[in-house]
């Protein structure tokens, strides 16, 4: 993890949040080349579920919404982990991290009943992981949701919240969905946005933060007259999960299922699929795929009293629609993808190379250019020619500082898939060197030909 934080920072992808006050709480920022990844991450999203499909629509919904849509999506009351304080050295925990969750499960019960709480704590629980010892609190829920305040005055009846999750924004506009596109049933709504959560432990760089962002689909379906109606669009999607991270580049050796057992589901779902990426620091959940029932909308009307229900339009009958929730979020799809791409090769002549080796697609320069004399005005004024013709097309780097070998090496740590090399011959025969990431092999390309060669690489996968 080390190295791949520090050529994140070296290279521009990802910075400490307010670094010059000693950054922030596990906030990060991402720098020039961690944007364009997320952009590239996003647009590709958007483009495959939303764009190219006609039985899906998309939306972007506030972060500050109703206090009434967090009580009745039940994460007013339910949205908590239980933390846990060391007496001795004040640090804080999630209990379930300290053990694993069905074992967590297990003692919640066995300490509602319990006489002496905090020996059976004390029996249960492994030593402080900071200091060692073995002094905690009982355990309380502690609420993820940040509160803020709407208007002057700061009082109960202000209090509002930043949205956790991205889904109840689909869920409450589900009757302008229906009413405004004239989708039937099945369809799909999908958001990409920011989501906050007051995490107790944040950590482990950018997987656990406590502002992130998520791309997330609420899929209707009919309501299903058994078990394999809603399975069969729970296996599609599962598939669908799988062809993006597929399309990603990401390894499926390095990416598993976990089926997660019934009695460690949320509230809200009847199975819930985790896709665990294997990080450095353990294999955990990438994205989600969740089957959550009617219970949102059936919520929403009980809360709102506004009638949430699908009129179906060739019976007329009237009900309300099951969901089917497949969830990634942008920052763990960075990570996992810095994790993936990130290679060091042994060179010949004994030094290692650090290259990312990013998908074409979803790499944040496809283009970089250099000039290889670069004290020679004639080179650099071709060189600067190739660069605007291209710009419009692709996103491009122009270095021309430094050898031309490190300026390989910074591309190869960028994982830039194309290098063009501008020389004499490019002035004689209007040809460039194009070099290989991945190969480091080198070819004489036509100038001509330059934006059919780039495509065709970019669009390989
Ligand atoms: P975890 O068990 O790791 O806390 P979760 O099951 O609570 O995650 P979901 O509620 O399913 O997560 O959120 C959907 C997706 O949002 C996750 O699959 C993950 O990609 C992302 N996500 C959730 N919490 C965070 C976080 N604190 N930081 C970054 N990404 C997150």
């Amino acid at each position: 993890m080390q190295k791949i934080i520090s050529l994140a920072k070296r290279r521009g992808f990802i910075f400490p949040s307010s670094e010059i006050y000693g950054g922030f709480s596990s906030c990060y920022d991402f720098g020039p080349l961690g944007i364009e990844l997320v952009e590239n991450i996003k647009r590709s999203w958007w483009n495959r579920f939303v764009r190219s499909r006609p039985d899906m629509v998309g939306i972007s919904t506030t972060i500050i919404m109703s206090p009434k849509v967090w009580q009745a999506s039940g994460h007013v009351s339910g949205f908590s982990d239980p933390l846990i304080e060391c007496k001795e050295c004040h640090a804080r925990h999630r209990g379930d991290n300290l053990l694993s969750e069905s074992q967590w499960k297990k003692l919640e019960k066995k300490l509602e009943k319990a006489k002496d709480k905090e020996k059976l704590i004390a029996l249960s629980l492994p030593s402080c992981p900071d200091c060692k010892k073995k002094n905690y609190t009982l355990p309380r829920n502690f609420n993820l949701m940040f509160k803020t305040f709407v208007g002057p005055v700061e009082d109960e009846t202000s209090t509002a919240y930043l949205r956790p999750e991205t889904a109840q924004g689909m869920f409450v506009n589900f009757n302008n969905i229906i009413s405004s596109s004239r989708k039937t049933l099945p369809f799909g709504i999908a958001q990409i946005g920011k989501a906050f959560r007051n995490e107790i432990t944040p950590k482990n760089y950018i997987f656990r933060t406590r502002e992130f962002e998520q791309m997330e689909i609420e899929y209707f379906i009919p309501e299903p007259k058994n078990e394999k109606e809603w399975q069969k669009t729970f296996d599609y999607w599962r598939k669908e999960m799988w062809q993006w991270i597929d399309f990603l580049g990401i390894k499926r050796k390095n990416v598993k299922e976990n089926d997660i057992p019934k009695e460690e589901l949320a509230h809200y779902s009847k199975r819930t699929i985790d896709f665990e990426y294997k990080f450095p620091f353990g294999t955990k959940e990438l994205y989600g795929l969740a089957y959550r029932t009617d219970f949102d909308l059936k919520n929403h009307e009980k809360m709102s009293k506004e009638n949430m229900k699908y009129r179906d339009p060739k019976t007329g009958k009237e009900y309300w629609p099951h969901v089917i929730e497949p969830t990634f979020g942008v920052e763990r799809t960075v990570l996992a993808l810095l994790v993936d791409a990130f290679d060091e090769e042994k060179m010949e002549d004994g030094t290692t190379r650090t290259v990312l080796r990013f998908s074409p697609a979803i790499a944040p320069i496809k283009v970089a250019i250099l000039p290889l004399l670069q004290n020679k005005p004639e080179i650099v004024k071709k060189a600067k020619e190739i660069e605007k013709a291209i710009l419009p097309f692709f996103s491009c780097d122009y270095d021309q500082s430094g050898s031309i070998g490190k300026r390989y090496r910074r591309q190869d740590e960028a994982g830039t898939p194309i290098c063009l090399t501008v020389d004499f011959e490019t002035l004689k025969d209007n040809t460039v060197t194009l070099r290989d990431r991945d190969t480091m092999h080198q070819r004489r390309v036509d100038i001509g030909s330059l934006k059919e060669e780039i495509t065709k690489i970019i669009n390989k996968d």
